[in-house]
C-alpha cells in the first residue's frame, strides 16, 4: 500500500469488509434468457446496470489505494444498496459493476425509481473512514426494446451506465445504435487475426489513374477490401485502426504488397504497363526490416522498383518526422517513388514537404471537394500545383468527380488525375474486363 493509502487508514479500526457475495453473471445472464422467453409489454420489466465506478478511473484507483481498499468499498457500496433488493435479486456481473432485472409496480413508478436510485448513488461511499465521492453511472433497458442475445444485452446496459457516468446525467437508456456499433466493432476487432490467417477474405480493388499530360492511364491504385463472411464488403476506413490496434498492420501490409507486386507483375507480362501505388501506414515505417523485405519481394517478381510507388499520409509523416524521413531515404535510394497522401490536411504542409524525400503530392478528395463549394479554394489548389511542380515534384489530383474539375486540374499542370468521374476503385476481374474492353486504351 503506497503513502497516501496508509495515511488515510493509519490508526483506523476497519472494519471486516463484507465481500460482495453475490450471483454472478451467468446466473443474470439465464435470469434475462427466462425473462425475455416470455413476451414483455413496454415499460414492465428493465435490466439495469449499475457501473460503481468509471472503469477508466480504475486503473488510477488501484494504483492509489491498492486492490484490497477497492474491494472493500464494492462491498460497502453492495451493502448500502440494500433497499433495492426489495425489488430485485442483485447480482455482481464485474468488478465494479452490479446487474439486475427490474419489474416496476406500475410503467409510472420505473421513473421514480431510476431518479431514487440515481439519488442514492450520488452519496459518496465511506469507506475506512474516507468519503469517496465515487461517480457512479447507470445504464437502463427497457427489455421490451431489447436486441440481440442476452450477452449483447447486457453490454448495452452497461454502455448506458458508461454514457451516463461520463455525461453526469441520472441514468442513461440503452442506445442501440451504439451498442451495435460496439457489437459490430468487437466482431471484427475478434475475427481479424483469423481472416488474416486464412487471407481468402481479404481482396485488393484498383482504382487507375491518368497522366494528363498523355491521356493515358499511368498508375494502379490497391485499395484493400475485407469480405467478412457474416458482415459483408468493410471498408478500410473502418477496419484499418483496429487492425493497428491489434498489431497486426505488418502482416496485413505485407499480404497487400505481396498480392499487389504479384498482380502488376503478371499485368506487366501481359502488356498492361501501369505503375503500381500501395497505400502504407507511418507504422509500418517503424518495423527495422521494413525495406529489407520490401525488396526481396520486388526481386522475387523481379518488379522494378521505378514502377512501385508507395503512398504515406501527410497527417501521419508530420507526425513522426525523424522515423519516417529516415526510411523514406532508404526507399528512395532503392528506387521507389514515394507519395504524401491527403496533402495540404496540415498547417505547415509546404515546410514539410521540402523537408522530405517524396516525388508525389496527392491533393485529397477533400481538398478537391471544397473548390465545389469555395472559387477561392480553387485559387488554392492552383498555387499548391505550381509549388509543387516548382519543388520537382509530380502532382496527383484525387477525388476528381466532375468533367469541370478534371479539365482545370489538366489547365493548373497537375500531373495526373484520379477520381470516380475518370473510373471508380474495381475488383480484379472487372478492372481487367474494363481494360479489355478499350477504356484503357482510350484514355479520357
Ligand atoms: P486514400 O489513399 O486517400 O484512397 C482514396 C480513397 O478515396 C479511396 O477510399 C477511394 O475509393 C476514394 N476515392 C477515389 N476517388 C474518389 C472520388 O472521386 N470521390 C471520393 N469521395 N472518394 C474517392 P477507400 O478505398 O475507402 O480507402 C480509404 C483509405 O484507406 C485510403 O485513402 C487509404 O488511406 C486507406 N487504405 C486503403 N487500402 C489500404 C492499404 O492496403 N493499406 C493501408 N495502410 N491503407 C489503405
Ligand atoms: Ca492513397
Amino acid at each position: 500500500m503506497n503513502e497516501l493509502a496508509a495515511s488515510i487508514t493509519d490508526g483506523l479500526e476497519l472494519p471486516p469488509a463484507p465481500p460482495p457475495a453475490l450471483a454472478g453473471r451467468e446466473t443474470l445472464l439465464r435470469e434475462l434468457r427466462k425473462a425475455r422467453a416470455v413476451e414483455v409489454q413496454p415499460g414492465t420489466k428493465f435490466l439495469i446496470v449499475i457501473n460503481i465506478a468509471d472503469i477508466m478511473a480504475y486503473g488510477d484507483f488501484i494504483r492509489i489505494f491498492g486492490h484490497k481498499f477497492a474491494e472493500d468499498m464494492l462491498g460497502i457500496r453492495v451493502d448500502d444498496l440494500g433497499p433495492v433488493t426489495q425489488y430485485a435479486q442483485l447480482y455482481h456481473i464485474g468488478f465494479w459493476s452490479i446487474g439486475f432485472i427490474y419489474t416496476p409496480e406500475s410503467p409510472e413508478a420505473s421513473r421514480n425509481f431510476f431518479d431514487a436510485l440515481s439519488r442514492h448513488l450520488k452519496q459518496p461511499i465511506i469507506c475506512r473512514g474516507v468519503a469517496l465521492p465515487i461517480k457512479a453511472g447507470i445504464g437502463v433497458c427497457d427489455l421490451q426494446k431489447a436486441q440481440g442475445a442476452a450477452e449483447d444485452v447486457l453490454q448495452s446496459a452497461f454502455l448506458a451506465g458508461q454514457v451516463s457516468s461520463r455525461a453526469a446525467t441520472s441514468w442513461s437508456f440503452c442506445d442501440y445504435e451504439v451498442a451495435a456499433d460496439h457489437r459490430r466493432a468487437f466482431t471484427l476487432i475478434a475475427d481479424i487475426a483469423y481472416s488474416l490467417s486464412q487471407g481468402s477474405e481479404f481482396e485488393l480493388c484498383f482504382q487507375p489513374r491518368l497522366d494528363l499530360r498523355t491521356g493515358k492511364w499511368a498508375t494502379a491504385e490497391a485499395l484493400l477490401r475485407w469480405r467478412h463472411p457474416e458482415l459483408g464488403l468493410i471498408m478500410p476506413d473502418e477496419f484499418l485502426p483496429m487492425v493497428e490496434m491489434t498489431g497486426l498492420l505488418r502482416q496485413l501490409t505485407e499480404w497487400v504488397l505481396m498480392h499487389a507486386i504479384a498482380k502488376a507483375y503478371d499485368w506487366q507480362r501481359r502488356g498492361l504497363k501501369l505503375r503500381l501505388a500501395v497505400n502504407i501506414s507511418v507504422r509500418n515505417l517503424e518495423e527495422e526490416d521494413f525495406v529489407r523485405r520490401l525488396a526481396l519481394f520486388l526481386e522475387k517478381f523481379e518488379f522494378p522498383p521505378g514502377d512501385l510507388e508507395l503512398e504515406l499520409s501527410e497527417h501521419e509523416a508530420i507526425a513522426h518526422p525523424e522515423i519516417v524521413r529516415a526510411r523514406l531515404h532508404d526507399l528512395r535510394a532503392l528506387g521507389i517513388n514515394l507519395a504524401l497522401d491527403h496533402f495540404g490536411t496540415g498547417s505547415d504542409s509546404f515546410k514539410y514537404l521540402q523537408t522530405m524525400p517524396v516525388n508525389i503530392m496527392k491533393i485529397g478528395p477533400a481538398l478537391l471537394a471544397s473548390m465545389k463549394e469555395e472559387t477561392r479554394n480553387q485559387t488554392l489548389v492552383q498555387s499548391m500545383i505550381g509549388l509543387a511542380k516548382r519543388l520537382g515534384l509530380e502532382v496527383v489530383g484525387e477525388g476528381v468527380e466532375t468533367r469541370e474539375e478534371l479539365e482545370n486540374l489538366a489547365r493548373w499542370g497537375c500531373t495526373y488525375a484520379q477520381g470516380y468521374y475518370l473510373a471508380r476503385p474495381m475488383f480484379i476481374a472487372e478492372f481487367e474486363t474494363w481494360f479489355a474492353r478499350g477504356a484503357g486504351s482510350a484514355g479520357v
